[in-house]
């Protein structure tokens, strides 16, 4: 495989495999989401059943290697299994792409081999699920104003801190932690001096705190995870010693494929309802669909999420081929996040009052579309990325 992302061997079309996976996804989200996501959302309960049977499909293991249990299938398999269910119940994506896009591929990345060997067949089977705890009550857009402390103690770390908004802290085996290890040499690299650690669920001193009651993906727990006098074995600390805002960065890298992913799978999703629905619907003794308003937005809907997914699949194929694809993941982020609202709310409108009820799937996907330009970097973090990278 090529590094040039420009390349044949990187043009948009899918592999057998990929395909493969691509239905099989597909007959998973039809049997075992769809039949539930509405339950789930309605109960702000995290979503049992599409989670064991994706465990059972091995969609825990893609990003993992063969070695320690996973598939190796990579960031575009991850990618087209995060579209295929965010079409019908982002909140399962989202809790599949931060465990394999955020905690596995970066544990599978940047671990020892003892250190695989111990962590990743649990995350590959799924009896772990990941967390990635980054942000804090003052490290949000600016995550590197970390407050957590990891202080070694002998053949120990002893981690102090309280994270927020963690997704899938009630039920994660496994957190990804970063914490200071050291004070900052320089105030303006705050970046410095910070470190990256697997806890476990089971570790002394690590509680959930409060669970977030949000306005969508209520199937995907959100929660404070608190660490108080947390002792780990010091075979714990992932990469090297104070140099972990590097690992959070390029787990982000990965992750926001994953969330680019989550936006064009709600803008597909939110196109397929407005399509049936535009056909079916009759007003003024014909279908809605044959009045130019709704065809016009279906032809823009339509146009955008092509477009989208050749910026996510660009992505990820570049991050499968080892190139940088920083400002490629935020590009693509950017624009799948956006375009996942602005569809969403046209959905809405093809709808009409119908679009604003419960009964019906886009009412859903609107609220779920929101989180996608706020998580893993705000959209404007995005731009930030993206124009850091064009200026040098
Ligand atoms: C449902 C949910 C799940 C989450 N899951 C996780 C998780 O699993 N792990 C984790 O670590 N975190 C998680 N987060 C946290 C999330 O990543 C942060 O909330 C996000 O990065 C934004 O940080 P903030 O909320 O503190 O916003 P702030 O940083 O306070 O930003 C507020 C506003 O100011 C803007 N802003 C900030 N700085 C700048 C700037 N320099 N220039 C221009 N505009 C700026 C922002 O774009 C935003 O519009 C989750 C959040 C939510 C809501």
């Amino acid at each position: 495989m090529t590094t040039d992302p420009s390349s044949p061997e990187l043009a948009p079309e899918l592999t057998e495999e990929q395909e493969l996976l691509q239905q099989t996804v597909r007959d998973y989200v039809r049997d075992h989401v769809a039949p539930h996501a509405a339950k789930y959302d309605e109960a702000e309960s995290f979503p049992e059943i599409p989670w064991a049977k994706a465990r059972e499909l091995g969609l825990t293991a893609i990003t993992i290697p063969e070695a320690w249990g996973g598939s190796a299938m990579g960031t575009l398999a991850a990618s087209i299994v995060v579209e295929e269910i965010s079409r019908v119940c982002p909140s399962t994506a989202v809790t599949l792409s931060v465990h394999n896009s955020l905690v596995a591929s970066a544990v599978a990345k940047h671990s020892t081999d003892a250190q695989r060997a111990r962590f990743l067949p649990k995350l590959a089977s799924g009896e772990w699920l990941g967390a990635y705890c980054l942000s804090e009550a003052g490290a949000g857009t600016d995550a590197s104003d970390q407050k957590a402390t990891a202080v070694r103690k002998g053949d120990r770390f002893v981690i102090n801190g309280a994270k927020l908004w963690i997704t899938s802290g009630t039920h994660a085996g496994l957190f990804l932690v970063f914490a200071r290890t050291a004070p900052s040499p320089d105030p303006d690299k705050r970046s410095r001096g910070i470190s990256c650690f697997v806890v476990e669920r089971a570790t002394k001193g690590v509680t959930i705190g409060k669970k977030e009651e949000k306005l969508g993906i209520r199937a995907s727990p959100t929660t404070e995870v608190l660490f108080n006098e947390c002792e780990i074995p010091a075979e714990n600390l992932l990469g090297e010693l104070d140099k972990g805002f590097r690992i959070a960065m390029d787990a982000l890298d990965v992750g926001r494929i994953g969330i680019a992913s989550q936006g064009l799978g709600i803008a597909q999703g939110c196109f397929d309802e407005s399509l049936r629905y535009a056909r079916e619907r009759r007003q003024f003794g014909r279908p809605i669909a044959e009045f130019q308003a709704i065809q016009w937005k279906l032809a823009d809907m339509a146009t955008g999420i092509d477009a989208a997914r050749l910026l996510t699949r660009r992505a990820a194929r570049m991050r499968d081929a080892g190139a940088p694809c920083g400002k490629e993941a935020a590009m693509a982020k950017l624009f799948a996040s956006t375009l996942a609202n602005k569809v969403a709310d046209e959905a809405v409108q093809v709808h009409g009052s119908a679009g604003y009820s419960r009964e019906y799937r886009v009412e859903r996907l609107f609220r779920d579309a929101r989180i996608t330009e706020i998580y893993e970097g705000t959209t404007e973090a995005q731009r930030m990325v993206i124009a850091r990278a064009l200026l040098g």
